[in-house]
Parts: C-alpha cells; sequence; structure tokens
C-alpha cells in the first residue's frame, strides 16, 4: 500500500518536472517576426513613410516574474522620416495579453499601448559609432515628446529590421502589477480564499493582531 502512495507521488513530482521542463516562455522576439522596410521607401522630402506589420505571438512572455499570455497578434506602426541624413523612426506597439491579478491571481485582460522615438545616424561604415546629440528634425515630423534612441547603422545598409525594438518598447510597456479592478478584494490572507468571491469562515475570527486590544472594548 504504502509503495503504491510512493510511485503515485513520484509520478506527480515527474509530470510536475516535465510539465516544468516543457514550459515555453518568450525571452527575445521571436525569429519568425518580419518587420523590416527598405530605406529607399523613406520619401526624401522630410514627408513620413508609414507602414503597420501584423506581427504573431503565440507564446507567452516572461517578465517581471510572470506570464502575459498573448491574446492575439501584436500591431507595430511604423513612422519613418529624413531628417538630414538621420532617420527618426517612431514605433507605436499595440498588444492584448491576459495575466494575473496582482491580488487574486485571476487571470485578467491588459492591453498595451506604448510609442517610442529612434533616431539611425547612418555611417560609412559599422565600426563608426556616433554619440553626439540629435539635430532637431525637420519640418512634417512631431518628434517633440519624449527621448530619442540614438542608433547608428551603415551608410549601405538597404533595410531597417525594427524587431529589437518591437520588442523593447513592448518590454518596456508591460506593467509589473495588473488588477481585476481596482477594488479587487484579493485573497484572504489566512485560508487563501478569493475574497471576491465572498466571505470565508476563518475571516470571522481573524483579528489583525496589531487591533487585538479593541476586541474587548464596549462602545
Ligand atoms: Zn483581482
Ligand atoms: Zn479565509
Amino acid at each position: 500500500m504504502a509503495d503504491a502512495v510512493t510511485t503515485s507521488i513520484c509520478e506527480e513530482v515527474t509530470n510536475v518536472i516535465n510539465k516544468l521542463k516543457t514550459k515555453k516562455t518568450l525571452r527575445k522576439p521571436p525569429e519568425e517576426w518580419k518587420c523590416g522596410f527598405l530605406v529607399s521607401r523613406i520619401p526624401k522630402n522630410a514627408s513620413p513613410y508609414l507602414e503597420s506589420f501584423e506581427l504573431p505571438l503565440e507564446m507567452p512572455i516572461e517578465h517581471w516574474g510572470q506570464d502575459y499570455t498573448p491574446r492575439g497578434p501584436l500591431s507595430a506602426d511604423v513612422e519613418a522620416a529624413f531628417t538630414g541624413e538621420r532617420i527618426l523612426v517612431r514605433l507605436t506597439v499595440r498588444a492584448e495579453f491576459s495575466v494575473p491579478c496582482s491580488r487574486c491571481l485571476r487571470e485578467t485582460g491588459l492591453a498595451i499601448i506604448g510609442s517610442l522615438r529612434y533616431l539611425f545616424t547612418l555611417c560609412p561604415s559599422k565600426d563608426s559609432h556616433e554619440s553626439e546629440e540629435p539635430d532637431e528634425p525637420g519640418d512634417g515630423f512631431n518628434s517633440d515628446d519624449g527621448d530619442v534612441d540614438v542608433i547608428a547603422i551603415d551608410v549601405f545598409q538597404l533595410e531597417l529590421d525594427m524587431s529589437q525594438y518591437v520588442w523593447e518598447v513592448l518590454l518596456l510597456n508591460l506593467p509589473e502589477r495588473t488588477l481585476c479592478s481596482e477594488s479587487c478584494l484579493g485573497l484572504c490572507s489566512v485560508c487563501g480564499r478569493d475574497r471576491n468571491e465572498g466571505g470565508c469562515e476563518c475571516r470571522e475570527d481573524y483579528t489583525d493582531p496589531r487591533f487585538a486590544a479593541l476586541r474587548d472594548v464596549n462602545l
């Protein structure tokens, strides 16, 4: 009998270990993402080149110690314009996830939208880097909101691949805490029951030790 119990516990443990081993999460941009555009498609007259990408998200993203499970593909909007010899790219990323509520752990919908600007400086070769502050961009491109990341690219580079920047915008916009509702009551600290689903027996008896002295006070 005891042997049977031991065997079943062992099987259970093996199952859990196997589950953990096969757990797949994303920690970098998926290789199948295709979100590059040709530099030659950006108009020379400072008006922006616009392109939208729909990128597959099929695995949860592990970040802040929790899993963000995608509810569909991610969308990335690119707005690129020349400003002198440089290319200013505004990248806007939208995605929807489900993530555990920080108080009651119920899966909760989360929609994110984030935007960042990147300035690509054309350099004679990949070995030369520039670190100076960017110039004021030309007309026709609204660029007065926030900082700009300056990235050196080879002057002969034909395509700008945005995958790693899409990933960056995405991660920067994943909140550490998500609530199913502002008024979420969380879990009972004694029995662990979800307080949103009603009270639990232990709650009545439980008195915060800090208020124990008040219990005998007659008002
Ligand atoms: Zn909650
Ligand atoms: Zn309880």
